[in-house]
């Protein structure tokens, strides 16, 4: 067994390294919380993992644009159909399946039934409809700058306000907000007693987050014209696949960077964090029930899915997905996961390099089963806390907003918080009940984007599988495949 274990370290190196780095970072953490280490030395100690973020964050662009622009312009129209209506409808039905896994959990646990959490409202209203999330979305689909999609993308009603309470939430809470207003996108720290609490502003307004959904549709029909022009188009197809490649080279050279910046991620978090025992019983049974409809979710129905409709060994081919998900573990982000998980299609997987560069993206920004199975429990946990009754009308509300909010949702931390307003609204549940939850979001955020990031993965997998006929290169890579067969 030792020796079995240190061959695999010897081959996973990167990935060994950065288990490791989680596990320092969280000690780091624990043993720094009771030094009081002032707000400016949080921010210097917290550095090397905001390097780690920009590095990410930066390769976005450039991957999504040079991915699908080179990936689409060699497809041929008939196959790149097939593979589009596979991937959309795939995406749908598996985000679906997951707000079910979590209505059914969160129905049997019970986890907001008591009297131990009382609810309070603020008496705001609601704030944002199901259709204006659902404007929201086509209006992102459709950017009217490209420049500006870069760096904004549009969101009605959803930016955070912070004031000042009498009523507690939870006492000396370090509040850690990103401050929208600073061009440098640096975090502002505040140390408030008594704490803020959360509302939402209720003009149209736009957020300060990359409009990925806007690039990929823009770069995907950009893609499929340059494969028409044929000869004409040729020259800019090159320098995207030129780009494509640099960036990969880029991605292969940072990924050492990684396991130093996510000790000091992790660490910084746990700094920041809130007193565990101060959560209460309830909040621990909702989270219970969360991260246990995302393991249902995560590792026995989609590994299921995956087996059925490829025939291969799906825990073979998540072994090699290993990587992206310690790092969307660290980061809350299945965008800024993108690249290594684009990194580990390829090497690991052997993915064809035409599917993963239109399934990955699309995934990163539309299909979020992880989130949808949160939503969907939250806000029936928010309803038991209410002793709200929810009848079956209301139950198939809550799926079908769940799924359409998880689809609106950015991949960023805590996105799903933020547009779980929809659901809480169309059941006519107060949207300011939200703040019951915010103290254990930022953990649960992690899973439910390793959650969303393993579910992008595996489709890519099953798409090539099912489209093997039109790509016949799928799943053969140059190589011998090592990971799903
Ligand atoms: N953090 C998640 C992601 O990036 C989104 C969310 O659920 O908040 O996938």
């Amino acid at each position: 067994l030792k020796r079995n274990i240190q061959v695999f370290c010897r081959r996973n190196a990167l990935l060994t390294l950065s288990i490791i780095a989680v596990l320092t970072g969280c000690t780091l953490g624990f043993m720094l919380r009771g030094t009081q280490l002032s707000t400016q030395a949080k921010i210097y100690f917290s550095f090397p993992g905001e390097l780690l973020m920009r590095m990410l964050k930066m390769l976005i662009l450039p991957l999504i644009t040079s991915s699908l622009m080179s990936g689409l312009s060699s497809m041929e129209s008939k196959a790149c159909c097939r593979m589009g209506v596979l991937t959309v409808t795939y995406y749908l039905w598996t985000t679906f399946i997951a707000v079910v896994v979590g209505i059914v959990l969160v129905l049997i646990i019970k986890p907001g039934v008591g009297t131990e959490m009382e609810s309070h409202r603020l008496g705001g209203g609601p704030v944002m409809t199901s259709a204006d999330a659902l404007l929201d979305l086509i209006r992102n689909m459709v950017p009217s700058n490209l420049i500006e999609a870069t760096f904004q993308q549009y969101k009605t009603d959803l930016v955070p306000i912070l004031k000042l309470s009498t009523r507690t939430i939870q006492p000396n809470f370090v509040y850690v907000i990103p401050d929208d207003s600073d061009p440098k996108g640096r975090t502002v720290y505040l140390e408030l007693t008594p704490p803020p609490e959360v509302t939402y502003k209720t003009s149209p307004g736009s957020s300060q987050q990359m409009n990925v959904l806007g690039i990929v549709i823009f770069s995907a029909t950009m893609g499929l014209l340059l494969g028409r022009m044929g000869e004409r188009g040729a020259p800019l197809v090159n320098v995207c696949q030129c780009i494509n490649e640099c960036v990969m080279k880029i991605i292969n050279a940072a990924v050492w960077y990684f396991p130093f910046g996510i000790i000091f991620l992790v660490a910084g978090k746990i700094l920041d964090m809130q007193d565990p025992s101060t959560l209460g019983k309830k909040l621990g049974w909702y989270g219970i029930t969360v991260l246990a409809g995302l393991f249902v979710h995560g590792l026995v129905l989609l590994p299921l899915f995956y087996f059925v409709l490829t025939g291969k060994n799906p825990f073979s081919y998540i072994r090699g997905l290993l990587q992206a998900m310690v790092i969307a573990l660290a980061t809350s982000s299945s965008s800024a996961t993108l690249p290594i998980t684009m990194k580990c299609l390829l090497e690991n997987c052997h993915v064809d390099r035409q599917i993963a560069r239109f399934v990955l993206p699309v995934g990163a920004t539309i299909n979020m089963d992880g989130t949808a199975l949160y939503e969907a429990v939250a806000a029936i946990f928010i309803a038991q806390v209410n002793d709200y009754e929810l009848d079956l009308g209301q139950l198939v509300t809550i799926s079908i907003t769940a799924t359409a909010a998880s689809i609106g949702a950015a991949g960023i931390p805590q996105a799903g918080l933020v547009t779980m307003v929809i659901v809480l609204t169309s059941v006519g549940l107060p949207p300011d009940d939200i703040t019951l939850i915010v103290a254990i979001d930022w953990i649960l955020d992690r899973f439910r984007t390793m959650i969303n990031v393993l579910g992008d993965a595996l489709a890519a997998g099953i798409i090539a599988h099912l489209c093997r006929k039109d790509f016949p290169l799928s799943n053969t890579g140059k190589s011998v495949p090592s990971y799903g067969t």
